[in-house]
């Protein structure tokens, strides 16, 4: 709590109320009082440190802990010594066993575990909306996001419409972002992880993964392409009338990998004013994975797509192989020093610490039909 008045206390103070240094004149009895200016909402107060992407609520279920247990790489402990302050809690249906039931069945339990953790913690609340973020980062310490990783999460087995129908369901009870696949193509999209001849949309969005961009446009949910194949990921970023982002995700570029995003997907993505979080697992990374060969991916990202591409999603709590320097939530001062080192100003590190999230999360809402 210091800390935050601090942060309210740093911020820019308001243009001077003029009315308030005039001497008080009562109005003549007769005059109609004048409503209440109406108050004028107040920048963001607090820095918002976000992280795209944690496995936390698979780790929580498998080894029946909440979000304070101290071995958890993304808990609070971890979170609050590195100032992650705004966090995606992913719910993951695994493949296998590979039936809607299953896969369904897994993102409500996961759901449901981060509903009880919003209700036993007092310093966390889901958050639905950036206005809601502000308030959280205000009134508590920690804001929870809400995502599904791979939308197999959100098939019923049912016609399209009834899974679109189901998907705005699962944003009326908090869901803000949904990811296309995870490594195996689904009935929306193909995969990073397949090879196209198991691809049944030829490497990009189906009929039904059309549809379901299409109604999160609508829904005000953000759409995620991370695992998801190169040409989905161009099909996806060309169709979406608002930001894209790529919660975790380092560029090939920098370290080839199916995993990680070509050029074209880097500026297609920051055109659309969309975002890419800089994922810490060493595989992805590359060689020598530390501290400073993810700020060559910030770098790399930063030249092809300009600094307000670059974000964070660490995948802690992933069972990740973390890039050395990195091993949990409050390690990653450490990126910030570096960028720092490398010249990023204080508005760029800002931007990748979360600005540059909020601000592609805040066109993705104002797109939709939610308020
Ligand atoms: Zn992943």
């Amino acid at each position: 709590m210091i800390l935050l008045l601090a942060l309210l206390a740093c911020a820019p103070a308001p243009s001077a109320p003029v009315a308030a240094s005039r001497p008080p004149v009562a109005p003549p009895e007769s005059a109609p009082v004048e409503a209440p200016a109406p108050r004028i909402p107040a920048p963001p107060a607090v820095p918002v440190h976000v992280d795209l992407h944690t496995d936390t609520p698979t780790q929580m279920v498998r080894r029946n802990v909440g979000l304070d247990d101290p071995k958890l790489e993304s808990g609070l402990s971890q979170m609050r010594k590195g100032g992650t302050n705004v966090v995606v809690e992913v719910l993951w249906p695994p493949k296998d066993p590979a039936t809607p039931k299953a896969w369904t069945g897994q993102v409500d339990r996961l759901f449901t575990k981060v509903e009880a953790e919003d209700r036993r913690l007092a310093d966390v609340e889901v958050a639905r909306s950036p206005s809601d973020v502000t308030r959280i980062l205000i009134e508590k310490h920690i804001a929870l996001l809400l995502s599904i990783e791979g939308a197999h999460g959100i098939d019923t087995g049912e016609p399209i419409a009834a899974v679109l129908a189901h998907l705005a369901d699962l944003q009326k009870r908090g869901l803000s972002l949904i990811g296309l696949t995870w490594t195996f193509s689904n009935r929306f999209a193909g995969s990073s992880g397949d090879p196209p001849a198991n691809n049944p949309a030829g490497t990009g969005l189906t009929d039904d993964g059309r549809a379901l961009v299409d109604k999160a446009n609508r829904l005000g949910l953000v759409v995620d392409v991370s695992h998801a194949s190169d040409t989905t990921t161009l099909e996806a970023c060309n169709r979406s009338k608002a930001p894209i982002i790529a919660s975790h995700s380092d560029a090939d570029g920098v370290h080839p990998h199916a995993r990680n995003l070509s050029d074209d997907a880097i500026r297609c993505i920051a055109q659309k004013g969309g975002v890419i979080g800089l994922n810490f697992h060493a595989p992805f990374v590359g060689h020598g994975a530390d501290v400073a060969k993810v700020a060559d991916h910030a770098d790399y990202l930063k030249k092809i797509g300009g600094a307000g591409v670059v974000a964070l999603g660490s995948d802690f709590d992933g069972l990740i192989v973390p890039a050395a320097g990195l091993a949990d939530a409050g390690d990653i001062p450490a990126l910030w020093a570096e960028l720092k080192r490398r010249g990023w100003t204080d508005e760029e590190i800002a931007g990748v610490q979360g600005a540059n999230f909020m601000r592609a999360w805040g066109a993705v809402v104002r797109g939709g039909t939610r308020p």
